[in-house]
Order: C-alpha cells, then structure tokens, then sequence
C-alpha cells in the first residue's frame, strides 16, 4: 500500500484533506494549545442521532479505555457553526483535551491553523451508497478512533485491519480495522497514559 500523502486522499475524505495539515500538525513536534484545556477529556461533539453517537463513544471509551465525554450539539449550535464555525471550534478545542466533531453535513470549515486539537467528521460524506445504518456506524467507529489516533500523535498504520490504516476509498474504509493493531495499540496506551487519558484502574475492594 502506498504512503499516504494529503494530495492522494479521495474526495470522500475532502473534509479530512481540508483538515489534514491541522490534525498532522498535532502529531509529533508541535507543542500544546497555550492554554490548558478545562476538562482533560476526549470529547465527541455531534448533532447526530443520539444512539448513533452513543455507539460511537462507547466503541472508542471501551477500545481506548479513556476517558470519552459527549456534547450534543442542538441545531442552534449548528447554525452558529455555519456562520462562524472558527468560534465554535475555538471554544470546543479550548474546553477539552481532544474533540471530534461528527456533523451531519457541515456547509463550512474552520480555517485549518485555528486549532490543533479538533477533527471534523462529515457524516454525510461517510454514508455508504445503500445508506446501511451498520456499514456508516463502523465507518464512523473507524475513523473517529483515526483521528483520535492523529490527535494523540500516532502515525498511519500499513495494516489495512488497523484503525491507524489510511483508507483510500471507500472499499479500504470498509475493509480496514475498527480496532487497533497490537503495535498500535500499546502506542495508543503509552500517549493516552502520558496525558492523563486513560480510566483510573478500578480500586480493589
Ligand atoms: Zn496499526
């Protein structure tokens, strides 16, 4: 498989490439926000269907074990996102550790230097040609846990049955793992431990 280089993506993932320079950004030497977020979390900010990002979250908090918050996002929200989508991503990224945000159908990005710390997901460009509720939920599962992935400073993965994998187009993006691959796996621990991320052990009674 070839390496992945931004010019290569597939418009399907045009809202990732328009993301791309930020979310690599975030991977090895560039330092940390200025300012500490206020809750150490990994948060899934959507307007989507609630069960939909439900799925999601518990997917990545019991694959990751780490610590996965939710803020539903009321079409409010999204409104003002469409207007100024540079103040929703700054206050979202400003809040918490890492954010993903699953929009529905975003009209806008935010301008790629705003925040280093946030990937955007369009549902709407992940949705498989026969609308398969299964098929878009392990799509979705497979890239947030990607971009979290990214977020957290991990590099692509040549194994298609890793979640680190880059898909190229959409049979990739249905074949590729869910989950990560062990060597990924053990990386994704150590940078989750490191910045707090991970569940506290349970305490033995
Ligand atoms: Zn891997």
């Amino acid at each position: 498989m070839k390496t992945l280089k931004s010019s290569q993506i597939p418009p399907i993932f045009l809202t990732l490439c328009l993301l791309l320079p930020l979310l690599l950004s975030t991977g090895c030497s560039k330092k940390s926000q200025t300012s500490a977020p206020a809750v150490n979390a990994i948060c899934i900010a959507s307007d989507c269907d609630s069960n939909l990002v439900q799925r999601v979250a518990s997917f990545a908090r019991n694959e990751l074990d780490s610590k996965i918050s939710i803020t539903s996002l009321t079409s409010r929200d999204i409104s003002s996102y469409n207007r100024n989508p540079n103040k929703m991503v700054k206050s979202l990224s400003g809040k918490y550790t890492f954010t993903v945000m699953l929009l529905d159908n975003p009209k806008k990005l935010p301008d790629s230097d705003q925040v280093n710390n946030l990937a955007i997901l369009s549902i709407n460009m992940l949705k498989p040609s026969t609308n398969a509720v299964e098929a878009l939920g392990r799509r979705i599962e497979k890239e947030t846990m990607c971009q979290i992935g990214r977020m957290i400073g991990m590099e692509p993965c040549p194994i298609i049955f890793c979640a680190m994998f880059q898909a190229q187009d959409d049979a990739d993006l249905d074949t590729k793992g869910r989950n990560f691959c062990p060597p990924c796996g053990a990386k994704a621990g150590e940078l989750l431990k490191a910045k707090g991320l991970l569940n506290p052990e349970p305490i033995e009674k």
